[in-house]
């Protein structure tokens, strides 16, 4: 297989952890618990690729995926997961709360109240339909 290119399983599981990782944000921010199979997406994905703790005289430690390829690159956004949740900031990644979006996005927000990935986009388009609602209840 040539550099760059992904095996169909390997698109399925990166879809899969695309998914899951949407779930896992989805259910920190509404404070449930995890859809079943979540843990098993990001503990499948933390094996295949073979994540290394390693002491290192500049960083005094540092978490990397021994594999290479897909699932190494699936395992470093995995451990971009981890230093969020470390550094607490994981509770900034969100769903967007359009039915037809669901991006997942980090709220810039300063209260941390965001709903929509863009208000350009989703946000002003909520706004549009509910103003439309309000006016088709006064008419
Ligand atoms: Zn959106």
């Amino acid at each position: 297989m040539a550099t760059g290119q992904v095996s169909d399983d390997e698109l399925r599981r990166a879809r899969g952890l695309c998914e899951a990782l949407r779930a896992a944000a989805t259910a920190n921010h509404d404070k449930a618990a995890l859809p079943a199979g979540v843990l098993d997406v990001l503990n499948d994905a933390v094996e295949r690729a073979g994540i290394l703790l390693s002491f290192t005289p500049d960083r005094y430690w540092r978490a990397m995926a021994r594999a290479e390829g897909a699932d190494g690159a699936m395992g470093e956004l995995v451990l971009r997961v981890t230093e969020s949740m470390t550094a607490g900031t994981w509770p900034r990644l969100k769903v967007c709360v359009s039915d037809a979006c669901h991006w997942a996005f980090y709220d810039t927000s300063r209260a941390g109240t965001g709903k929509w990935c863009s208000m350009r986009v989703c946000g002003n388009r909520a706004k549009q339909e509910a103003w439309r609602d309000r006016r088709r209840t006064n008419e």
